[in-house]
């Protein structure tokens, strides 16, 4: 059951940040995991910049794997670790071909297994091109639920993501996950979190740290 405590926060940031999205430009499955692909360590609107011409000139598995890797690399050169990308985007498209028809599989366990692609990419693809409920955790994720005690400050990801998904309705775990990127990236920013102004501070432990507020030993509720 979702504690009022998590409750509140849901709908605090859901008020601040209603219409939170996917900012990786995409318009199918395929698109989207390329992108995804594209983005680790690296920005949304890096990648944007870099896909507006990619997904003009590469449609489908068949275009990435018809130009030698040198080209690929040269066409994602302003992504971090282009190198590596080029090659995981080749393999990729290579095992789409040959295990699932050059489509993107729907599964999560037939995604972890496409190169390059990770269980955080799997979530992204599976809530945002088929519509199945996930929480992808990203650094933003990570650090916000941290702060505000969704999570223990040494979980590692796959923890922050089960005790998202264990006080999270499940209905609301996609939305979530978008709102706490938004609210990561604009406003409880990992350098300089905006704690004076933040209609949470009051039950967040980081925030009430920061700003010398008295913390009280808690339950969840
Ligand atoms: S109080 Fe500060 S640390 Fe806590 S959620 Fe708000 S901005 Fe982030």
């Amino acid at each position: 059951m979702t504690s009022k405590k998590v409750r509140h926060i849901l709908d605090t940031i859901a008020g601040m940040f209603p219409d939170a999205h996917c900012e990786l430009n995409h318009s199918n499955p395929f698109e989207l995991t390329i992108a995804v692909l594209l983005s680790a360590q690296c920005t949304d609107e890096t990648v944007n910049k870099v896909t507006v011409d990619l997904f003009r000139k590469y449609k489908t598995p068949d275009d990435y794997l018809a130009v030698p890797l040198e080209e690929l690399e040269q066409d994602i050169r302003r992504i971090g670790l282009f190198r590596n990308k080029a090659k995981n985007i080749q393999s990729l498209c290579r095992l789409l071909l040959d295990k699932h028809g050059g489509q993107v599989p729907e599964k999560h366990e037939e995604l972890v297994e496409l190169p390059g692609v990770g269980r955080k990419t799997a979530n992204v693809v599976v809530s945002n091109a088929f519509g199945v409920p996930a929480i992808a955790v990203d650094t933003h994720v990570e650090r916000v639920s941290k702060r505000l005690g969704l999570a223990g400050p040494d979980d590692t990801v796959l923890q922050v993501e089960h005790k998202l998904m264990k006080q999270v309705p499940r209905d609301e775990w996609t939305i979530t996950h978008h709102r706490l990127i938004f609210f990561g990236r604009y406003h409880c920013k990992a350098q300089n979190p905006q704690c004076s102004a933040c209609p949470l501070v009051d039950r967040c432990p980081e925030g009430k740290r920061r700003m010398k507020m008295p913390i009280k030993r808690k339950s969840n509720k």
